[in-house]
Parts: structure tokens; sequence; C-alpha cells
């Protein structure tokens, strides 16, 4: 049992959330002592925090699950297609319990320091309660979106209503009734918490800055034979989404150019697929993510759609994008999004033009006009990827800062290591699919990469890795031109940096795909991990 005073183990795993306890399991399962440190009160990550209204995952449920336990996977049922954020944080609290996971986890304990020292060839990990702990191998598992994005607006401190993030929701919940509220930013999180928020508030307002794509995601309950049918397939499913491109199959496969069509035929197309929900739209054709023409046609189509369900004119244009392509911001999947502001009590306000200007004691200002609200929701987002590991003063070799080598854009090699900073993995890092795939399923690759690592490290009597030179600026390379060759970068995106003030403009996630990059990472490992130096 941790006391709570310095400590040595293997291995130091920061967070508890799908990767952290996948980590901690595979450990364990490799004789490695572990201790694993969580920020939050239990544990979950995402769930844990993200508890605002209608929070769900955009992932259908039993693709969004663990396959590294066929008893786990047959013993769990998933009650709705996208499963909503109370039942995967139940998922997560079954799957610690079933594992016994938690007597290796520190709760309410965040990192502050991992210091590498290339003597002793140690981490030492220094906690906010003042704990030290030396590890051999440091790996983080603080997720790509957990460090909440809050403007500082002008006047925050002097509101003298409730103020909430969407990523630091109150665990009692929050009672809307007959409340004036405001929600700002209308990214996947707002596009969900509209229109829950909307029922129940007496007048709500939407301060928007950029206009979104969303898709409906026509979620339902699973029914028991699709229970039934997803458990005696689990095996190929898992298959199928190991070499997917996105970690994710909705059983659609893209079929030719959109451009090579008739209208007609496109239009029905894209309609039968918008009927099906979700993000079945963007898998229509093969082009529509790398081709601007073709991506148009599927971007004039949402609009229309938006036209048709926003009942007043003016507020569907300003609803209406036009600054991106569709599908290269995250795309948003919604219930009743663009129907919820057909509402009486929801008013749109567009920030664009007249950005927000004050919070003032009564409300906030923007166009010189006052909103008075009893409730503030930021529905801003995430210092994306970097932002939960900087919150870490992470040193490596010569003490090197990892936010200072990274101060031009994140550098590593495949996303799981940075040069200069030995022994340290990081789960799902930028340079990997990460975020441009169904989560769990880039989590396992990478818990699974990072362990038979270990093992080799340990049956070839080798204690130090990290990755070349060369192999990383040729990684990051890689990653920039395959960015490139679609139209990702052409939106002003979390993925790109673009929503934090003065963060570096490089295109974060690696675009590759997930069967591609686990079949690299394999052929990495199997020629004895080329491209690392192990010593
Ligand atoms: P986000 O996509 O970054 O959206 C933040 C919103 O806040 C944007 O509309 C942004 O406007 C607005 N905003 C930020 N700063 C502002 C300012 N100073 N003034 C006015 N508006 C401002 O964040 P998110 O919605 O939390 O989503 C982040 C990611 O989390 C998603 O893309 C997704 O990957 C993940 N997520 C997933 C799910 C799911 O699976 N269902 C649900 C929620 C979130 P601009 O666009 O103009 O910057």
């Amino acid at each position: 049992m941790f006391d709570g005073q310095s400590h040595a183990v293997d291995a130091v795993v920061i967070g508890a959330g799908f990767s952290g306890l996948y980590q901690l399991y595979r450990l364990r399962e490799l004789g490695m002592t572990t201790r694993v440190f969580e920020a939050g009160g239990d544990v979950g990550g995402t769930w844990y925090w993200n508890r605002y209204p209608g929070a769900r995952c955009d992932s259908f449920s039993a693709q969004y699950s663990y396959s590294f336990s066929p008893e786990l996977e047959q013993e769990w049922e998933w009650s709705e297609t996208y499963p909503a954020q109370p039942e995967i944080l139940r998922y997560l609290n079954h799957v610690a319990d079933r594992f016994d996971l938690r007597r290796e986890i520190t709760f309410n304990t965040r990192v502050s320091s991992a210091h590498y020292d290339p003597a002793a060839n140690r981490w030492t990990v220094t906690t906010d309660s003042g704990a030290t702990v030396a590890a051999t191998y440091l790996i983080t598992a603080v997720g790509c979106l957990s460090t909440p994005n809050k403007p500082s607006f002008p006047g925050i401190d002097d509101f003298k209503g409730a103020v909430y993030h969407t990523g630091l929701w109150p665990h009692a919940g929050v009672d809307f009734s007959g409340r004036r509220v405001g929600v700002i930013g209308t990214g996947s999180t707002g596009i969900q918490a509209i229109p829950v928020i909307a029922e129940q508030a007496g007048q709500l307002y939407v301060f928007q800055r950029t206009p979104n794509f969303s898709f409906p995601a026509r979620n339902r309950a699973v029914t028991p034979e699709e229970i039934a049918e997803t458990k005696a397939n689990y095996h190929e499913l898992r298959a199928i989404l190991r070499a997917s491109p996105g970690g994710l199959t909705y059983g659609i496969d893209p079929q030719g150019s959109a451009l090579e069509v008739s209208a007609e035929e496109r239009e029905r197309t894209f309609e039968g697929l918008w009927n099906r929900g979700g993000w079945a739209p963007l898998l229509a054709y093969t082009d529509l993510q790398i081709n601007l023409a073709a991506n148009n046609h599927l971007a004039d189509f949402v609009r229309r759609k938006i036209a048709s369900i926003v009942k007043d004119p003016a507020t569907a244009r300003v609803l209406t994008p036009t600054d991106h392509p569709i599908g290269t911001k995250r795309p948003p999947m919604d219930t009743n999004y663009f129907e919820t502001y057909n509402r009486p009590n929801v008013t749109l306000v567009d920030v664009r033009n007249a950005p927000i200007e004050a919070i003032t004691e009564k409300g906030l200002r923007t166009g010189g006009k006052e909103y008075e609200l009893d409730a503030i929701v930021f529905a801003t987002g995430f210092d994306a990827m970097t932002g939960p590991l900087f919150r870490i003063d992470i040193r490596g070799k010569d003490g090197m800062a990892l936010k200072e080598k990274w101060a031009g854009g994140p550098k590593t090699y495949l996303g799981i290591q940075s040069e200069g900073f030995p022994n340290l993995f990081m789960i799902t890092g930028p340079g990997s699919p990460s975020v441009l795939s169904n989560m769990p399923v880039s989590i396992e690759q990478h818990v699974e990469w990072i362990s038979d690592c270990l093992k080799y490290m340990r049956e070839h009597d080798l204690a130090r890795i990290e990755p070349l030179h060369e192999a990383e600026e040729a990684w990051v390379a890689h990653v920039n031109e395959v960015a490139n060759y679609t139209l990702y970068p052409l939106a002003n995106s979390w993925y790109i940096g673009a929503n934090i003030p003065g963060k570096p403009r490089i295109f974060m996630p690696y675009v590759g795909g997930v069967g591609n990059y686990r079949q690299k990472c394999a052929e990495v490992a199997a020629r004895g991990y080329e491209g690392f130096a192990l010593t």
C-alpha cells in the first residue's frame, strides 16, 4: 500500500481513465510494481469530469469499450446505441472493481512534476500532496481533452450568478429550472448540452462565435437481439475496428468520388445516410475529406438541412457554417440541436462580429447589449493534447522541459515517445491517431505496444529507451505530410491548436488511419524497436 511518502516502483502511471486503468492491468500482468495518480476522486477520466447535461459518447457503445477481456465483453450490456456519460462511468467503475484496480491508484492527487535523473535512470515524480515516487518508467495516461479552456473575459469575477465549465461539472448536477442561462460555445459539448438545458431553463441564450456542422445521432435503445448479436460477434467486430481508418465501423464502405455521380444520386445517398444517423454521411464517398469540391456537396447538403429545420431564416443563417470544410473540425453529433432554436425560450446571439466584451455583475455584454443571466456555462473546450502534458513540469535529460522542447509544436516518434525523455511513454500522445479515432481502440493499441516494449526490454536486459533524433524528425514530417494531403488543415480547429491564443499551429493528431498506424508500430517493434535507442 502506498503510504503517501517517498516510495520506489517500476512504473508510475498518470491518470485513471480508459488508458490508465488498462495500463495498470497490463503492468500488473507483467509483474511490475505500479503507482497510478489520479487528480479526480475516482476512476473515469473524461467521464468522471464531463457530467454536463446531455454528455454522451459519439462512438457506438459496443465499439467504445475494452476488448482485452472476453468475460468483460460478455457480462456488460449497453443500453443505448450511443452511451451516455453515467453509463460509461458505471462501466469504468465496473472494470476497476472487476479487476481490483483501485488498490494501486491514489485519487485526489495531481502529479505536479516528473524529473528524469540520467545517472540513476529514474524518474522522480512529485505530487501536489507533497509525495515523491521514484520510477523506472513514466507513463502518461492523461487524456487528450482534459485541460479545460476557460477564456478570461474581463469582469468574470464580478458576476453574481453561477459559473460552470462543462469539463468540471458539479457531481450533484445543476437545476436550471426557470433560470436565465447563457451557454458560450457550440462545439461537440455545447451542441449536446444546449438542447437539454433548453428544456429546463426559463430562458437560454446561446453565445455562438463559429457555427458548426452537426449530424443527428439518432440515438436509441439497443434491442436484446442486437445485444446477443454483438456478444456473439465481438471477435470479428474488434478485428474490423483495429484495421479500420478511425477505429469505428458503420458497416459502410465509401464508394467512388462525390464528383462522379449525378446531383440526384448524390442527394439520395446523403439523405439515406443522414437518416441512418451519426457520421454516416461522411462515409458516402472516398474523396469527401481530400477534395474541396466533393466536400462542398456534403457541406451544402447539411446547410440545406439547417435551413429546413430552423424556422426563423435569420437564425438559420447565423447557424450555417461557411468558414471550414465539413468534417475538418471534429463533427458534433446531436439530438434535436438545430430544432432547439425553434423553441420560444432559446435565443441565438452571434458573437462572431461582436465578440463578448465582458462578463458583468448581472450577466454578459456583447455588441453593446447586456444579457442578464443567472448562470453562465462555459462550453469552451480544452487545451487539447499538449495541455494535459504541459500542466506537469516534465523534465528529461539535461533538465530539458517538455514544454520547452515542444515550444514550436509537439515532437514525438509514433506519438509514443519524445527524444530526450527516456522511458517516458505517452498513451495517445500527439502524433498518434488518438482524437481522430475511437479512443478505446487507440488506447488499447498503445497500452499493448508499451507493455510489449517493457517486456522486450526486460527479456533483453535493456534499461532505457528513447527515440533517435532522425526517427523523430521523420515521424513529425510524416504526420504533417499526411495531414496536408487532407482538408483538415483548412479549419481553425483545436486539432491545430487554433482555439488557444498563442499556441503553435501544428496539426497534432496522426491522420494516416488506425489500421495503417497499428501496422507501422508493429513493424517498428518487430524490427527490434527500429528508430529507438535501447541501452
Ligand atoms: P470545442 O470543440 O473546442 O468548442 C468550444 C466552443 O467554444 C467553440 O464553439 C468555440 O468557438 C467556443 N469558444 C471558445 N472560446 C471562445 C470565446 N473566447 N468566445 C466565444 N466562444 C468561444 O470544445 P468542446 O465542444 O468541448 O469539444 C472538444 C472536443 O471534445 C470535441 O471536439 C470532441 O473531440 C470531444 N467531445 C466529444 C464528445 C462526444 O463524443 N460526444 C462530446 C463533447 C466533446 P470557436 O469555434 O469560434 O473557437
